[in-house]
């Protein structure tokens, strides 16, 4: 995975599209996918800044998560909002982590963002159920660089 371009085709950014939009028909939570090449920052420290940046800080119950990658570094991060961090335990984001890592390890980048999203999805719902007046707080595209 040398390069941004090489890493997803526009097929498989769709299906994670289409994750995001399936994982938030079941909880309130918002989910969102960055993707760059690398950065200088420490990760989790660029994770944080691109959630502040994507404005994700401004959902009302406080429960945005970002799944930042950076592609060349082999490292991603996900970073939960505030309002996760009130009501989850310590390890919430661990079954995520794994199944991302397993899946990034053995190449499949589509399929790990893709499960991880799911999963995240299911682990929000019973914290932040899904219900009638919910809103798509933040776009369910992905953002690059
Ligand atoms: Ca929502
Ligand atoms: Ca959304």
């Amino acid at each position: 995975m040398s390069n941004l371009e090489d890493f997803l085709s526009s097929e498989e950014e769709q299906e994670i599209v289409q994750a995001i939009t399936q994982a938030e028909r079941n909880t309130s939570g918002e989910i969102r996918v960055h993707i760059e090449s690398t950065t200088k920052l420490r990760h989790y420290d660029r994770a944080l800044e691109v959630f502040q940046k994507l404005e994700m800080n401004k959902t009302e119950q406080q429960n945005g998560v970002l799944i930042y990658i950076a592609v060349e570094d082999h490292k991603f991060v996900i970073y939960g909002d505030k309002g996760i961090d009130a009501v989850v335990p310590d390890n919430f984001w661990d079954s995520t982590k794994n199944i991302i890592q397993e899946c990034f390890i053995s190449g499949k980048f589509k399929e790990g963002i893709v499960e991880g999203i799911l999963k995240a999805g299911d682990e929000l719902k019973s914290h932040f159920p899904w219900n009638s007046n919910d809103k798509d707080e933040l776009s369910n595209e992905i953002s690059k660089g």
